[in-house]
């Protein structure tokens, strides 16, 4: 699996992790989290706002912070 993550601002030269995270994250584990995200877009931008979608909302992009 290749590996390309630009989840965050310690991204290697700016550029994004290409071999290994800087922070030692893997390929399988960001492109989980690039998909995780980008769910939580989609239920972001879907019409039926709730408390039970916000708490997912947050849930959801706290267990990208590792
Ligand atoms: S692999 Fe880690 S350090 Fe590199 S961009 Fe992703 S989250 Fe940041």
């Amino acid at each position: 699996m290749n590996m390309f993550c630009f989840q965050c601002e310690q991204t290697a030269q700016g550029k994004g992790c290409t071999i290994q995270g800087v922070c030692g994250k893997n390929a399988d584990t960001s492109n989980l989290q690039d998909e995780l995200t980008s769910k939580l877009i989609e239920l972001a931008n879907c019409d039926e706002k709730n408390e039970s979608n916000t708490e997912l909302l947050i849930d959801g992009l706290f267990t990208t912070v590792i």
